[in-house]
């Protein structure tokens, strides 16, 4: 079976390998896959271009671009349990957890289906009568969507819905390490009817795959999902043809916690906020900031617990997170906490791998498993407390008052996410609004709505993905002037 979509065609590899796509939990074997070379994804740029160039789609109106939108998002709940299965097969991530990203994936598309209808032209007043002026949103042109393995479909679906809402045509580039959820996207794309060339996919690793996206003049935008290094490269590969560049990079995200706060709902949502999907999440809590007076017992219950969470498979109910994506990836982790403790943190629990004592039927020797991790004592010098690990790993900091956890809190080239936990109003909106970071939670961590918009400051990213700024990074604008009463004005007569 041939896994690219070019042209409107499934297609094998012309010059690609295969890739053995394993769950992370177990290395069981889910399915081989095609990868591309450079060849087959200057094909599917080619495709784009045309279909871009000459297709229909960059002209259809867009509340029929919308309706096409609104029919996938009526395709993905027929599909929900099998797309729910792939990506936890490919992720290893709980498959609850994916079937809630599989419900936000339709709430996308619906959001998107319906925010274009309406939303295409502004009228100006350009202060005379003899002249009508509009600003116009067009289409970028082809669009390289390029996105990570921690939430595969859900960020595939941040970029194609509104990439196609605004009439853009695409090549898709989901990571090597999770395509299954992506080719099916693609699938019910062509069920809605998606013309020939308008979307378009190739799987495989970035430098050979990837590539050409950002160096083809033929390719507009780059939006691209994943981390810092990469987009630093993407946006310099970029810059030789004058590309869009939206990026969305990582976080080293400041969990704050107020004596005055709720104590359990803090407690419990630092554990969450860190944990969620073993830490393999952007946004994660990654570093607690607890106030001095606080941090013996909040820490030391915080430790307690996050010794009691449970490991194992995506399909094992009882199972509260899971592994990490690979054995790469474990042995970075690894590192960064044998790194840690080099710079003088205390370790308090976790620190390894684990390879017994899953829950029901998992065997942990099997997968990449890594315990719940607390580092203790940390402080802003510490590469722990700077860089991302994007496992189960949280720094502990402490502060003694609201100027100090700001600062420290923003003492980071990242800015995309954080929280503030406090019972005091007026603290939370002045400690957010010093945040210099995309999201801010009060008193919570972590939801997201469609409506609002993502992104994040600093060395986090560039643009906003969701919401109306999502379709703006899709959009060019023009401004339209005609004069009504054309006269020559006798400037050099
Ligand atoms: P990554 O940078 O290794 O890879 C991301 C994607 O880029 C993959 O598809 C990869 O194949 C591709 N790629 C790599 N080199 C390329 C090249 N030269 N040309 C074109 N494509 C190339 O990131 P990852 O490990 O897949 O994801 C984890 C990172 O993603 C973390 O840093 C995380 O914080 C970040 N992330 C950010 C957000 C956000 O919204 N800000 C969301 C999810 C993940």
């Amino acid at each position: 079976m041939a896994e690219l979509y070019v042209d409107g065609r499934w297609v094998p590899a012309r010059a690609g390998g295969r890739r053995e796509i394993r769950c992370p939990a177990d290395g069981s074997l889910v399915a081989e896959v095609d990868e591309a070379a450079a060849a087959d994804t200057l094909a599917a740029i080619g495709a784009a271009r045309r279909a871009f160039d000459e297709g229909p789609w960059p002209g259809t109106p867009a509340a029929d671009r919308g309706d096409l939108l609104l029919a996938v998002a009526d395709l993905l709940p027929r599909d929900r349990a099998d797309l729910a299965r792939m990506e936890s097969l490919d992720t290893g991530k709980r498959l609850v957890e994916s079937e809630y990203d599989i419900d936000d994936v339709t709430s996308v598309f619906r959001y998107y289906g319906r925010l274009v209808r309406d939303d295409h032209e502004r009228r100006i007043d350009a202060g005379r009568d003899d002249v009508s002026a509009r600003v116009v949103h067009e289409p970028v042109g082809v669009c390289a969507l390029i996105t990570p393995w921690n939430y595969p479909l859900l960020q595939v679906s941040w970029k194609v819905a509104p990439c196609l809402a605004a009439g853009n045509t695409f090549v898709l580039k989901p990571s090597e390490l999770t395509p299954h959820t992506a080719i099916h996207l693609m699938r019910l794309l062509e069920e809605a009817g998606l013309p020939p060339g308008v979307g378009n996919l190739v799987l495989g690793a970035g430098p050979d795959a990837g590539a050409p996206l950002s160096t083809d003049p033929r390719v507009d935008l780059v939006s691209f999902t994943g981390g810092i290094s990469t987009g630093k490269h993407l946006m310099v590969a970029a810059a030789g043809t004058v590309k869009r560049v939206a990026l969305e990079l990582g976080g080293k995200n400041p969990n704050i916690v107020f004596a005055d706060a709720d104590r359990d709902a803090a407690l419990d949502m630092a554990l969450t906020a860190v944990f969620l999907h073993s830490g393999q999440v952007c946004s994660a809590g990654a570093r607690l900031l607890v106030e001095e007076s606080m941090h013996d017992g909040f820490v030391a219950d915080l430790v307690a617990r996050a010794r009691a969470i449970r490991l194992g498979g995506p399909f094992d109910a009882a199972a509260q997170t899971g592994a990490l994506i690979s054995e790469q990836h474990l042995a970075k982790v690894t590192a960064y906490v044998e790194n840690a403790v080099a710079e003088g943190a205390t370790l308090r629990v976790g620190g390894e791998r684990v390879v017994s004592g899953g829950t029901g039927d998992t065997d942990l020797s099997r997968g990449w498993f890594f315990a719940p991790t607390v580092l203790d004592d940390c402080d802003a010098s510490m590469r722990c407390v700077q860089e991302e690990s994007f496992g189960p790993v949280l720094t502990v900091e402490t502060f003694t008052d609201e100027d100090e956890a700001v600062r420290l809190a923003n003492d980071t080239v990242y800015g995309l996410a954080g929280a503030v936990w406090t019972s005091d109003d007026a603290r939370a909106d002045r400690v957010a609004a010093r945040l210099r970071m995309g999201t801010v939670w009060i008193n919570d961590y972590h939801p997201y709505v469609a409506q609002a918009e993502w992104g994040g400051y600093k060395q986090s990213g560039i643009g906003r993905e969701l919401g109306l700024a999502g379709l703006e990074e899709y959009r060019e604008t023009k401004h339209i002037w005609r004069n009504l009463a054309p006269a020559p004005q006798g400037w050099f007569a």
